[in-house]
């Protein structure tokens, strides 16, 4: 590793070295060389493009949705010394000329913008008329007609490659299909791309499919044996969301709500409590990024069905990011797969539905299989798993099928608590502590 990287690493952004594939990353980019990186959420991401920002000269233009956290992020680029700036729309026109300015000149290491910007010609001719060392494209996946998580936006990124011929990219994904990956690549025009992808088999992830009866019922048992420990509850809509945070506050659980209906300052506010461990259970839409980094994720619970495998691998990666066991529980009903089949066949346009059909198809084949949730899980995504039986999923611990009302699919053990038990297990300071604040934390947030 060069001793420029090195210094880099230990000085600014304060690391002793690489983790998984960055190193490989940061080496193709100072190389000059086009990336596909596929990353699963926690996968060290925001590193592999600031680091090369830092040292190469000229700006690195990272693209991507712009959200509550670009502000943090900005803000922690200014700490390492990197100098960044946001090109939107919303900026005043000073701010906007100042960015520009930075751009042409290439004394601004890091710009941000949304995939649209690269529409508009004008924009186009700004970038052929700056200082580019590289442009980074996050959740490249979104280009893509044959992924889970399609956005038009995306589709103004084909004419970049043709605009920009000698600048390298670097595409980012989260877990796709080799399908999806070929398609980056192609809409891209990715040229012998370094590509990176990282095992995405985490032992620490134990994996269950459990009937759903009661769902209320069967997530306060799984709670009560979990209490005070972090973890995520998934519902298919923002209603849900918001009756399971208040059904679960009701019971003696501090819980939050985190969906796009709320306004921006009472998400953040949401994100925050959480992420500085004043609750411990967040409730959120499948697919929702709770934008946390909290490495002690013990569960997550998906209520319905996620629309693809796509969807469940990324809500699952927040679990067991320190290593340790997280449980990931999706609770499964015939009535629930009606319900989407029935939502899918309104889909609009052929190809639109004939993609969201076969993915959810996919997930219904996971959840009824008696098949290793894990092996099924990495093939999915072309990554093969030759240990016959994981011993950390409910098929190969041969508990299928098990009584939904018991947690012995995740513990091992009948619990000897039900479901009223979670107001009277939380006796510990911190419980009590959670729970005193409970009403005034959830007056400011539930609607
Ligand atoms: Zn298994």
């Amino acid at each position: 590793m060069s001793v420029s990287i090195v210094n880099a690493l230990r000085g600014p952004f304060r690391l002793e070295g690489f983790v998984g594939v960055q190193e490989q990353i940061v080496k193709g980019v100072m190389r000059g060389r086009d990336i596909l990186a596929v990353l699963p959420p926690g996968g060290g991401m925001s590193l592999c493009y600031e680091l090369p920002a830092y040292l190469l000269p000229g700006t690195c233009l990272v693209v991507g949705r712009l959200c509550w956290r670009t502000r943090e992020r900005l803000a922690r680029a200014g700490n390492r010394g990197i100098r960044a700036g946001v090109l939107d729309d919303l900026r005043g026109s000073d701010e906007k000329q100042r960015v520009e300015r930075a751009l042409r000149s290439g004394t601004c290491d890091l710009v941000y913008v949304e995939p649209e910007r690269f529409g508009d010609p004008g924009f186009l001719n700004l970038l052929q008329n700056s200082h580019l060392c590289f442009i980074a494209v996050k959740a490249a996946h979104r280009i893509s007609t044959w992924g889970h998580d399609f956005q038009s936006g995306y589709r103004s990124l084909s004419h970049v490659r043709e605009a920009l011929p000698d600048t390298p990219l670097a595409a980012f994904t989260g877990p796709a299909t080799g399908r999806v990956r070929r398609d980056v690549i192609d809409r891209l025009g990715l040229h012998s791309p370094v590509t990176a992808s990282p095992s995405l088999n985490r032992k620490q992830r134990h994996y269950a499919v459990v009937p759903k009866q009661n769902l209320g019922a069967q997530v306060l048992t799984l709670l009560a044996e979990r209490h005070n420990q972090p973890g995520l509850v998934y519902r298919a809509t923002r209603q849900r969301v918001e009756d399971t945070a208040a059904y679960l506050v009701r019971h003696g659980i501090p819980a939050l709500p985190c969906h796009a209906g709320l306004d921006a300052d009472m998400l953040c506010r949401n994100r925050d409590l959480f992420e500085a461990g004043e609750v411990d259970v967040m409730v959120a839409t499948t697919g929702m990024d709770p934008g946390t980094a909290r490495p002690d994720i013990r569960y997550v619970l998906h209520g319905e069905l996620p629309p693809s495998l796509e969807a469940y691998y990324r809500d699952t990666a927040h679990a067991g990011l320190d290593g340790r066991r997280a449980d990931c529980v999706l609770f499964y009903s015939d009535r629930d797969v009606s319900r989407a089949r029935h939502a899918i066949s309104r889909t609009r346009g052929e190809h639109h539905w004939r993609v969201a059909h076969t993915k959810f198809e996919q997930v219904v084949a996971y959840c009824t299989r008696r098949e290793c949730r894990r092996r099924r899980l990495l093939e999915y995504f072309g990554e093969r798993f030759r240990v016959r039986h994981c011993k950390a999923c409910d098929v190969c611990r041969g508990d299928i099928g098990h009584s939904p009302r018991s947690t012995a699919v995740l513990s091992g053990h009948i619990p000897a608590t039900g479901p009223g038990a979670c107001q009277s297990k939380r006796t510990d300071g911190k419980g009590a502590s959670a729970r005193s604040s409970t009403p005034r934390v959830l007056a400011m947030q539930t609607p």
